[in-house]
């Protein structure tokens, strides 16, 4: 069984690992097949490609999509991209943008707070074009205002708190669109985080598929409560949807979310990487 891990991070977006440490490292943890996922770009692809190529495993190009759904926010990922497709392009484009005004706001309504310098201590955490609220709470964390990225989550960035911008992002099937014109495989990420009861949850899964969704993840943490992947494997059957395993990898010194560290998907359902083409081989070339 190949060891895949369909979901991560780099400093592309909010991951603290570039493009290519982050390949380094899945290779070093047994991965075979890596997806690098950033939030809402491609930017990193090509770097990871490249070393995916000197290490001998394989880089399935993808992309985590902010998307609205409901006025909630949603992440869609796109496993298999052309990471050069203009309609992918011009519609991360416009995330990008959506991006960098609402980094404004947040900068502007934590100074609020008594902090200062925020956009550009926020920048500093990354590439300084893709700002996610990841690179305003590692600042945070600098300022001295909690140990831990979780805990200023909780006290200024969550809805509801100080430094919360409510986003609109692009509409759900239109992030399914962009990634189906980018011959990608479009996945529901982590479903369980989007507190939604089951009835809500299939409404969101009848409209995804109608969309030209094609897959859920089933799998993505290795500590993951059974009963969350046995309700996603369920509804992945259900609704006949491919199921991923992803680590959503993004920082090396949180113990508890390593890369390949994921448990195995039942039989009941088919493996997305059932349905992406083509496969690299697993050596390097002599
Ligand atoms: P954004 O897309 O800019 O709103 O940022 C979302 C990112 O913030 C997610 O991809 C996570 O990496 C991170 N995040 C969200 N909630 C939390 C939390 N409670 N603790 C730590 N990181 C979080
Ligand atoms: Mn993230
Ligand atoms: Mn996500
Ligand atoms: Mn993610």
């Amino acid at each position: 069984m190949r060891i895949y891990d369909l979901h991560s991070h780099s400093t592309a977006s909010d991951g603290l690992l570039s493009p290519t440490d982050l390949v380094a490292r899945a290779r070093t943890k047994g991965v075979e097949s890596l997806a690098l996922t950033d939030h809402d770009t491609v930017e990193g692809i090509s770097e990871a490609q490249a070393a995916a190529t000197t290490q001998g495993l394989e880089l399935i190009p993808g992309v985590e999509i902010s998307a609205t759904w409901r006025e909630r926010t949603l992440h869609i990922v796109g496993l298999g991209i052309d990471a050069t497709h203009p309609v992918l392009l011009e519609g991360l484009a416009s995330l990008q943008q959506k991006r960098a005004e609402r980094a404004q706001r947040i900068a502007e309504r934590l100074e609020k707070e008594g902090f200062t310098h925020v956009l550009a201590g926020a920048q500093r955490f990354g590439s300084g074009r893709n700002v996610t609220r990841t690179h305003f709470a590692r600042y945070l964390v600098e300022q001295g205002v909690a140990s831990q990225v979780s805990d200023v989550f909780k006290h200024y960035l969550r809805r509801g708190k100080p430094g919360y911008v409510n986003a609109s992002w692009v509409p759900l099937a239109e992030a399914v669109a962009w990634i189906n014109a980018a011959s990608g495989k479009a996945v529901i990420a982590h479903p369980s985080r989007y507190d939604l009861t089951a009835t809500k949850m299939r409404e969101l899964l009848v409209d995804f598929t109608a969309a030209g969704g094609a897959g859920i993840e089933v799998i993505y943490c290795s500590g993951c409560n059974p009963i969350v992947q046995r309700t996603n494997a369920a509804f992945a059957k259900e609704f006949s949807l491919a199921a991923s395993v992803g680590s959503d990898f993004h920082d090396p010194s949180v113990p508890w979310v390593e890369l390949g560290r994921l448990g195995r998907l039942p039989p009941s359902v088919t493996p997305i990487w059932d349905t992406l083409t083509p496969r690299a081989p697993l050596s390097p070339p002599s």
